[in-house]
């Protein structure tokens, strides 16, 4: 095992450090946490950066790579924008990937130099007001009228869809009474008749809205089946294919905010005075640094050791898990260790430990809840 970064790769994570420091530092990310709308401006420029590009074949407009490129991506963009990432992770590595792997030619083709470049952007809808951990209660459906199917429900919780182009969409289009509750992945246009979305109100990241979909009998060429017509019935496979891009860059978007939580709480304990002394001299501070340290290094060497095993083509499924459900549970960890170092000021709207222990609860909940993860892992045992 060769865990050391290409030269390339340190180039890469040093390139995106620059792009946050002028593009997205934190002051950037509390004024959007403080009622900011969708920074278009900033996807744009994450596009004409070219590192959206970056782990897609050159022939669908990238520049190749690998898996481990955008874990580094993820993480580095976590250590700088919550907004940022959640815009990589949406865009780039759910839907990206998804119509890469599952997409039929014609629809990598159309999809993928645009998203790429910026031109598109697109939301994913899986989950329901009573559908979310078991996917498989999903009720939104689709019904085949002839050369287009009509699709009629409502998703919850889909990120992005007030400023997308797109959205992937779940629905069931085998029969109502089937229990195999055969499912399909239709690429749905924004603009189309009979869909509305409206942002829930949140504890974190507002300025990238997630929303309530309503879809009343929405009209969907049969050509965007993602895959294809002969794809029809066999979303869930096309699911699964996913997933495992998905949780690992959450995973590495935990890593990112811990990293940026252990340096700010670092310099913080090196500054603020009491008893006469900065109290990082207090053995209790330092201890509970050390024990962040650690545990992120962990984090690190999970997220990347899981990646690398994506890499080489592994069956890493579980490893991904596991990552996924130590990031995302370290990194709530870490947050509130961080309020705690931080002594009252933690608590204050002036400072940004609150926003980061408010950001870190949502790696619990996407890409599957922390217990859906130890279901997955406990069948590997
Ligand atoms: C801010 C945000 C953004 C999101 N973005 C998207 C998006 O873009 N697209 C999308 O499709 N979804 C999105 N989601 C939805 C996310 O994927 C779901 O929240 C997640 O899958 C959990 O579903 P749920 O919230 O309905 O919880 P539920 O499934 O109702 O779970 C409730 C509780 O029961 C537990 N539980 C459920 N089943 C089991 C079981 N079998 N064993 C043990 N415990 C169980 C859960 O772990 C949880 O603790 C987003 C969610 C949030 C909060």
């Amino acid at each position: 095992m060769d865990f050391e970064l290409t030269s390339g790769q340190h180039a890469l994570r040093q390139k995106i450090a620059d792009f946050c420091a002028r593009e997205c530092p934190p002051e950037f990310e509390t004024s959007l946490d403080e009622g900011g709308a969708f920074p278009e401006d900033l996807y744009r420029k994450m596009a004409d950066s070219g590192f959206l590009k970056i782990s897609f074949p050159a022939e669908y407009g990238g520049t190749d790579g690998n898996i481990l490129d955008i874990v580094l991506i993820s993480e580095q963009l976590a250590r700088n924008s919550y907004t940022a990432v959640y815009m990589y992770l949406v865009n780039v590595v759910f839907a990206g990937t998804m119509i890469l792997n599952c997409g039929n030619e014609a629809q990598k083709k159309a999809f993928i130099p645009k998203l790429l470049k910026g031109d598109l952007k697109f939301a994913f809808a899986l989950t329901e007001p009573e559908a979310g951990s078991d996917a498989r209660s999903i009720k939104s459906s689709a019904v085949d009228r002839g050369d287009h199917f009509l699709i009629t429900g409502t998703k919850y919780w889909t990120s992005g869809a007030t400023v997308a182009d797109y959205i992937i969409t779940v629905v069931l289009t085998g029969p109502e009474t089937a229990a195999s509750r055969e499912m399909s992945v239709f690429i749905v246009p924004t603009k189309s008749e009979g869909l509305k979305a409206t942002p829930i109100r949140k504890l974190a990241g507002n300025a990238y809205p997630s929303c309530e979909v309503r879809y009343e009998n929405v009209p969907v060429a049969k050509e965007n089946i993602l895959g294809g017509p002969e794809w029809l019935n066999n979303g869930l496979l096309q699911l699964f294919q996913t997933a495992e891009y998905e949780r690992i860059c959450i995973a590495a978007s935990c890593l990112g905010g811990a990293e940026t939580i252990l340096r700010e709480c670092t310099e913080f304990a090196k500054t603020r005075q009491q008893f006469g002394k900065p109290v990082i001299k207090f053995q209790a501070i330092q201890h509970t640094l050390a024990d962040m340290a650690t545990r992120i290094e962990a984090m690190r060497w999970m997220t990347y050791h899981a990646a690398w095993m994506k890499a080489e083509s592994k069956d890493c499924f579980k490893e991904i898990c596991m990552a996924k459900l130590f990031c995302s549970e370290t990194l709530g960890d870490i947050a509130r260790k961080g309020m705690q170092i931080f002594g009252g000021r933690g608590y204050s709207m002036e400072h940004r430990m609150q926003r980061y222990l408010r950001e870190s609860y949502l790696s619990l909940y996407a890409g599957g809840t922390s217990e859906i993860q130890k279901n997955v892992i406990a069948r590997f045992l």
